[in-house]
């Protein structure tokens, strides 16, 4: 047992009894953990407002042993996500893209296994993503392509699997989710219906793959090219999950 004191984005909250919570957050130091919120679902509540998805809080927090909940002693907010309040007519999509970006952060990460490096991001994206101005799906799949490099399991958007040519050289390539990569058009076979992937498409996944959140969230795309770029990151992140995300069926692909 020891008073642990960390960063921390809120990714989930469960209901416990009739007055506490379990909250799940990703934090900068100790990675994914949960926590019992004493109090949290009364109104005058010891961590008032600052317990809502997605908001970023300074923690104070009870790490238990093994196999006992953690217990939270302080929160204090440093930010709230808020997008649908920014002016931008695609307020909800941006909501459900923070959802989508915290039950990602969820799903894919342990207990007490930190990665600094995904804190920041995720932060840089939860700022990017309420500015009117930012371009909602170039971010996402920007933010999905930094999850699946983080993890070393970005496909390879450079050359067919099989065959060696370079992307460049071929109009049509599918997706190989399975061999982490793509397959050139005289190389695919009648019987594999990976997802296809345009030229255009695979060059915009390589340059989003070596860019940084602010040029992402300028990236114009067309909604072919996002179909295409996102459908390609979702089958890479749902191969390592063993599922779909939940909460991409909020997320409607621009038409
Ligand atoms: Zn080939």
């Amino acid at each position: 047992m020891s008073l642990e004191k960390c960063t921390g984005l809120v990714i989930r909250q469960v209901d416990f009894s009739e007055s506490s919570r379990v909250v799940t957050f990703y934090s900068r130091e100790f990675g994914r953990f949960s926590a019992l919120a004493k109090g949290a679902k009364r109104l005058k509540g010891p961590f008032d407002a600052a317990l809502d998805v997605l908001s970023e809080c300074r923690l104070v927090f009870i790490r238990k042993s093994q196999g006992t909940l953690n217990l939270l002693t302080e929160a204090r907010l440093a930010s709230r996500f808020q997008p649908q309040l920014s002016g931008a007519s695609d307020g909800l999509t941006r909501l459900y893209s923070g959802y989508y970006i915290a039950e990602l952060l969820n799903s894919l990460n342990e207990d007490f296994d930190p990665n600094p490096e995904l804190y920041d991001v995720a932060v840089e994206v939860l700022a990017e993503l309420p500015r009117v101005e930012t371009q909602v799906w170039s971010l996402l799949v920007w933010f999905e392509l930094t999850l699946l490099q983080l993890s070393g399991l970005l496909p390879n958007l450079h050359e067919c699997s099989i065959c060696g040519e370079p992307a460049e050289s071929r109009e049509v390539h599918a997706h190989w989710v399975s061999q982490g990569g793509v397959i050139c058009s005289d190389c695919r076979r009648e019987e594999y219906r990976g997802n296809l992937v345009r030229s255009d498409s695979l060059a915009i996944l390589r340059r989003l793959s070596t860019s940084g959140s602010a040029v992402a969230a300028r990236l114009q795309m067309n909604s072919r090219q996002i179909e295409e770029c996102h459908k390609l990151a979702v089958s890479a992140i749902s191969d390592i999950l063993g599922k779909r995300p939940k909460t991409l069926r909020y997320l409607q692909l621009p038409r």
